[in-house]
């Protein structure tokens, strides 16, 4: 294997720089030539691609964002499209491709394998956690201690009026973040879409606390779950408390990644090199009990990811 090619795709996440970083800088130390697709399967099929070096990833390893680019593309879905991209492959003699991106990017990835034979290694990068083969993805730890930045101030106004605070953070079908953040921030409910709530024990609970003399409470409620105005408005009609709702967005994809996400960026996207270099195919890198690991790429979106039950229950003994 002479060259490589690497893009990132779908939503962005902070530390898929650093993926990128580790990515070219692997590869050139291996003696391997590394093309940069730029806006993810979009550049595939426009021949946006260019050669990197050594220096072209300097200073990113801090940076959210991609400098990459990304993109979501409706054309790589259609077969003439992934044609186009591999007209593409051929002029550019591309043997290998390392996606960095969601479980849709590995979907994707598994199609043009299957139609192209071309060699595809996904590096997981998405804030939501929500991809199996990987007990983490890059930046769902940068988006994590953002909403856990966001607790601590909404918590001090929330303590200072004494009010009810209904926080909806990102994660797409996983309760992932909500659920990190929410024991860490100490939330009085989290609400997650993988397990069903009943808005009425929230409620109870949120009146047993304030008449324990609890100031203020904290609800955290993934997207999937539902939408935190809604809640909020169903909260304050049956209690009669006053909510205020607050919906972060998407500031929790941007940041500058924390270590661990540059350091599990770093080390899958040297994995990622390493696996095409070893002749895998059609494979993921991933982190399981601290160790990078390679697996099939569809074991991404076959299996369901499941919540921590144990975590999530110690989340509710403790905000009781
Ligand atoms: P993510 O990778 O973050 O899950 P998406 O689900 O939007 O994001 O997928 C990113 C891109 O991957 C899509 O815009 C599309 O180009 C490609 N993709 C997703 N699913 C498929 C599919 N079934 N076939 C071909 N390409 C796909």
């Amino acid at each position: 294997m002479q060259r490589i090619a690497v893009l990132t795709s779908g939503g962005d996440s902070p530390g898929m720089n650093a993926a990128i970083r580790a990515v070219v800088r692997k590869a050139i130390y291996h003696g391997l030539e590394v093309i940069g697709i730029k806006r993810g399967y979009s550049g595939f099929i426009e021949a946006d691609m260019w050669p990197m070096d050594l220096s072209s990833v300097g200073d990113i390893i801090h940076r959210g964002g991609t400098i990459l680019r990304t993109a979501r593309s409706e054309e790589f879905k259609t077969s003439e499209g992934r044609k186009k991209a591999y007209l593409n492959v051929q002029r550019f003699g591309i043997q290998g491709l390392v996606v960095v991106g969601g479980d849709g990017s590995f979907r994707g990835a598994e199609i043009f394998n299957s139609e192209y034979n071309l060699p595809v290694i996904g590096v997981p990068g998405t804030i939501d956690n929500d991809i199996t083969g990987t007990e983490y993805t890059i930046g769902f730890e940068t988006a994590t201690n953002t909403v856990l930045d966001a607790i601590n101030k909404i918590r001090d106004t929330a303590t200072s009026h004494e009010r009810t605070f209904i926080l909806e953070v990102m994660g797409r079908e996983s309760g992932c973040i909500a659920l990190m953040a929410g024991l860490a921030g100490g939330a009085e409910s989290i609400l997650i879409p993988e397990l069903r709530y009943s808005i009425d024990e929230v409620c109870e609970k949120l009146i047993r606390g304030y008449k324990r003399g609890k100031l203020h409470s904290i609800i955290i409620v993934a997207e999937g779950a539902g939408r935190g105005l809604d809640i909020g408005k169903q909260i304050s009609e049956k209690t009669g408390l006053e909510t205020k709702v607050t919906i972060l967005g998407h500031l929790q994809r941007g940041g500058s990644p924390t270590a661990f996400d540059r350091n599990l960026a770093s080390r899958m996207g040297s994995k990622a090199v390493e696996a095409l270099m070893e002749g895998y195919r059609k494979h993921m890198v991933g982190i399981v009990a601290d160790k990078i690991v390679i697996s099939p790429l569809d074991a991404a979106f076959k299996g369901k990811r499941t919540i921590d039950l144990e975590i999530y229950n110690l989340a509710n003994i403790l905000s009781i």
